[in-house]
């Protein structure tokens, strides 16, 4: 079975229904790129794979690992290995990065970390995603510039290991030296973890240096097309006109 199994997905955010029928599969070890202009339902998608509740699923369904997981709850999606990367990743006043990683990494895995193995991945993540040192003993996202802020997601990806990540507009905002590092960070979860990717952007800057196994393109709560990596060097050429 595919990693990830969507099947006619419906979804509807308060009195609205935001996405008409999502088909998608995506297997272990692929990287997948959601495009698509601004409300197009990317995010939605994003919230209700992950089951936020306020994004409601009114048809289909969503196979994690050949099960059922539609009715599952964000905690037991994030236990079983999915992840999503925040557009706006949220700050947390007391809380340094390290320890809420390790917390993180500790309910996934429901055992106790070995705390000198894991301070010694964490630098050597941090050292990918060249992040000084010092942000390791910062509150979450405190003061960090947007770039930092992304970089931290990543850093939670690489140490949290979910068997399927979604990354939402994680290159947005960054300048061009950012995005080269957040790129470099995904491409360390491709080539260490191998597990699923979702991709959403707007631009495709990230893509420039990714290896990408299939685009889609979503247009008003649908996929109006798919294609493999060219696709995005056919959208950054002519934008998303042919589609609308
Ligand atoms: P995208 O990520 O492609 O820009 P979104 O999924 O953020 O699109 O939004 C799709 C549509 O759903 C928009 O019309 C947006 O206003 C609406 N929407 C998304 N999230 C919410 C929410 N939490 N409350 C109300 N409307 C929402
Ligand atoms: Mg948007
Ligand atoms: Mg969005």
């Amino acid at each position: 079975a595919p990693l990830l199994q969507i099947e006619g997905l419906s979804v509807r955010v308060e009195d609205k229904e935001i996405l008409h029928g999502i088909d998608l599969q995506i297997k272990k070890g692929e990287t997948h790129v959601l495009m698509g202009p601004n409300g197009a339902g990317k995010s939605t998608l994003g919230y209700a794979l992950m089951g936020n509740p306020k994004y409601q699923i009114t048809g289909g369904k969503i196979l994690f690992e050949g099960k059922d997981i539609s009715e599952e709850t964000p905690d037991k999606r994030a236990k079983d290995g999915m992840f999503l990367s925040f557009q706006n990743p949220i700050e947390i006043p007391g809380v340094s990065l390290t320890n809420f990683i390790r917390s993180g990494v500790e309910q996934r895995t429901g055992k106790r970390i070995r705390f000198f193995a894991y301070k010694k991945e964490l630098e050597e993540m941090m050292k990918v995603l060249q992040m000084d040192p010092s942000y390791a003993e910062r509150d979450l996202n405190v003061g960090f510039s947007g770039g930092e802020k992304k970089k931290a997601e990543i850093l939670q990806m690489l140490m949290l290991k979910p068997s399927f990540a979604i990354l939402d507009e994680t290159d947005s905002g960054l300048d061009v030296d950012a995005v080269r590092t957040v790129s470099s960070g995904v491409e360390e979860y491709q080539k260490s973890i191998h597990g699923g990717l979702l991709i959403i952007t707007h631009s495709t800057r990230i893509l420039e240096s990714l290896h990408v196994d299939a685009t889609h393109v979503l247009v008003d709560g649908r996929i109006v097309a798919s294609g493999d990596g060219s696709l995005v060097d056919e959208i950054n050429e002519n934008g998303f006109e042919r589609f609308l």
